[in-house]
């Protein structure tokens, strides 16, 4: 295919460069990826057979000026693989998967490339680099390090087979997950509707519509079945629900999890191993903020205790309401959410039918682009010349305070067959200035059930702090103000990268925002500030529950890469036993679904990090709460200047300090999330 005929290899001349989204088709991806891998290595070769003696510039930075079009061609098929994917697609993710691994791993493992760094490295103090080059100097020689550069040729190849399997496992992993997904509908009759509110049903209709057949129906995505499970009155079709939700991957079939896992976690071991590390968690850990498994379990078990208590309480409680129904029965998982919500009524008058109506997409999404132009000063324009890959993508040109273009936001919200389940941040260009200005291209992905035919699309509170969640990722990659593609954007250590996310959630709170966006979608009329007061009081309400959930994949995370190969099965049941985990609480994520940390490594032994960072956001926000204005121009621009806008520039703990003068506290969180009672 001549490259005039490829979308991906010829020029992109839409708006802002965009790729030409809606003509690339997955045939064009195989040559484009054959030719960006062939450009690349030339790229490297060249590098690494330089005869100059090595410096910053044809060493580091010509690393940086490598590869261009595999990062173009690579940005784009993920952005498809994650969100619009399709058989042939995935076909194509299962291909080139490993050869990509191989790829990375063969430039990492070059030992003269190797050399190179490393000779900068030990004289990185004599050589007159910027705050900027040094840290990216410092994060090329961790790289290829942590790769295993220094070892010998026979570590090596192990390490390169290693990375292949461990590619290919991960991919298998999220295919499965998918697969169970995909092929599971509890069809329900008009009987079976028994307690769901409009809007639930209105979702059912929507489900079922979408796998092509008339009535209501629950799918198993986390937005489908949640609802059901929260107002079904019907036991036994919520039981049935739970039960096929909680084994995706878990089945026995064809699409099981259990031996990838005993596989990945095996290698992975292997491969601390080689590099010197005594587990998977203690090699993963050291290039963290938090550094070390013990500095981790430190952090959960001091908020674990809390929640066990609190947990135990919240269960009491459901029980006697049980109990109080006439209910002949013990509480069990898939009765969770449905007493927690009448119990959630009862104390504070609140649910989610009543909320719902005040939070249409539109709202949130303008509260979110609100809440930035207050603290940032950006403004979002849509545009509607931009391509995208689905009619449902829209597109807003992002603006800064001089009216200066800083980047392109695109919105895909809606959920659909052909993207997996999950919301999340991504992009198909960052932002560098390493040859001049490159702006980037941000993507927030979702998966909030459509409203039907001529009506708004409503969102639950946990949708509405989702949308700020991904936002604040998508703000940490527009604003990115940096030099060096390496640490542009979410480019830093992964226990920082939720802070801008999570800390962003914060404003959603506030009565500032709520009485401004949260308008009832048919009146107009804000939410009263009854139901305001109540919805901000609830916000502690079942927290031992989503504090244990959420803490029990955590430790189940830590405890599979501690050492050994695994059997899945049993690691839950032995974290469970230890942590004395309430047999009514499963945990957020199985591990045969736990895409997380198996559907690649990105999380792996790092789940905690979620947590880590709402130690950071709970202190952060404060430095606002503070000022008495959550909009305080000072504390915005340090923020921005320190966090959002710096990438990965600095060691996190350092950038943390700029921002706050001091190191956090575990306290804030607990206050926040109400595991301990204020004093009074
Ligand atoms: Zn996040």
């Amino acid at each position: 295919m001549m490259s005039q005929d490829n979308p991906l290899l010829a020029d992109w001349t839409a708006s802002f460069g965009v790729p030409p989204l809606a003509a690339i088709r997955p045939e064009h991806f195989p040559p484009a990826f054959e030719q960006a891998l062939a450009e690349h290595r030339t790229d490297i070769d060249a590098i690494a057979a330089s005869r100059a003696e090595p410096n910053f510039d044809n060493t580091v930075a010509a690393l940086e000026r490598s590869g261009r079009l595999l990062t173009r061609v690579s940005n784009v098929f993920y952005v498809l693989a994650g969100a619009h994917t399709s058989e042939p697609i995935q076909a194509i993710e299962r291909d080139m998967a490993p050869r990509l691994a191989r790829h990375w791993n063969e430039i990492h493992l070059d030992e003269t490339l190797f050399a190179r760094l490393d000779a900068l490295h030990r004289r990185a103090a004599a050589l007159g680099l910027s705050a900027e080059q040094a840290r990216v100097l410092e994060r090329y020689h961790a790289l290829f390090h942590r790769a295993g550069a220094g070892l010998d040729g026979a570590a090596k190849e192990r390490l390169k087979e290693i990375g292949d399997r461990l590619a290919s496992l991960g991919t298998a992993f999220s295919q499965n997950v998918l697969a169970d997904e995909q092929s599971y509908v509890l069809p329900l009759a008009d009987d079976d509707l028994a307690g769901l509110p409009d809007f639930a049903r209105a979702a059912a209709r929507g489900d079922a519509e979408e796998r092509g057949f008339a009535g209501h129906a629950v799918t198993l995505s986390r937005s489908s079945v949640e609802p059901f499970l929260q107002f079904s009155a019907r036991r036994e079709l919520r039981e049935r629900a739970f039960r096929a939700w909680v084994a995706r991957g878990d089945t026995g079939g064809p699409t099981d999890n259990n031996s990838n896992i005993a596989e990945l976690t095996a290698l992975r071991d292997e491969k601390a191993r080689l590099l010197g590390y005594p587990s998977f968690a203690a090699y993963k850990l050291d290039d963290t903020m938090a550094k070390t498994p013990a500095a981790v379990t430190g952090l959960l078990d001091a908020v674990w205790g809390p929640a066990r208590r609190r947990v135990a309480e919240e269960r009491d409680a459901l029980q006697e309401i049980v109990t109080a129904e006439g209910g002949n029965f013990r509480l069990a998982p898939w009765d969770w959410r449905y007493y927690a919500e009448k119990l959630r009524k009862a104390r504070f008058d609140l649910d989610e039918s009543e909320i719902k109506p005040y939070l249409p997409l539109e709202a949130i999404i303008e509260a979110a682009f609100y809440t930035a132009n207050r603290l940032f000063g950006l403004t979002f324009a849509p545009r509607t010349d931009v391509p995208v890959y689905h009619p449902d993508v829209r597109v807003w040109e992002v603006t800064g305070p001089g009216g200066e273009h800083v980047g392109v936001f695109f919105g895909d919200y809606f959920a659909r067959p052909s993207k997996r389940s999950g919301a999340w941040m991504t992009s198909l260009r960052d932002q560098e200035r390493l040859d001049g200005e490159v702006r980037p291209l941000v993507l927030n992905v979702m998966n909030f059930n459509k409203g039907a035919a001529g009506e708004p699309t409503l969102l639950s509170f946990d949708d509405a702090r989702t949308l700020f969640h991904e936002f604040g990722h998508g703000l940490h990659g527009l604003m990115s103000d940096v030099t060096y593609p390496m640490i542009s954007g979410t480019g830093v250590l992964q226990d920082f990268v939720e802070l801008p996310s999570q800390l962003f959630e914060h404003w959603l709170d506030r009565p500032e925002i709520l009485q401004k966006f949260a308008r009832h979608y048919r009146t107009g009329a804000p939410m009263p500030q009854a139901l305001m007061d109540r919805l901000i009081a609830s916000r502690t309400f079942n927290q031992g529950f989503l504090t244990t959930e959420y803490l029990g994949s955590t430790y189940v995370d830590l405890d599979f890469h501690l050492g050994g190969k695994k059997d899945a099965h049993k690691v839950e049941a032995e974290t469970r036993e230890r942590m004395q985990m309430p047999e009514e609480v499963v945990l957020r994520h199985r591990p045969p679904h736990f895409q997380h940390i198996f559907s690649g490594d990105s999380y792996a032994a790092g789940y905690y990090s979620y947590l880590w960072s709402e130690v950071l956001d709970a202190d952060a926000f404060n430095a606002f709460e503070e000022t008495g204005d959550v909009f305080d121009p000072a504390v915005a621009k340090r923020l921005r200047d320190n966090i959002y806008a710096a990438g990965g520039a600095r060691d996190p703990s350092e950038a943390y300090k700029a921002f706050r003068s001091r190191i956090p506290s575990v306290e804030p969180l607990l206050k926040k999330r109400g595991l301990v009672d204020e004093a009074a």
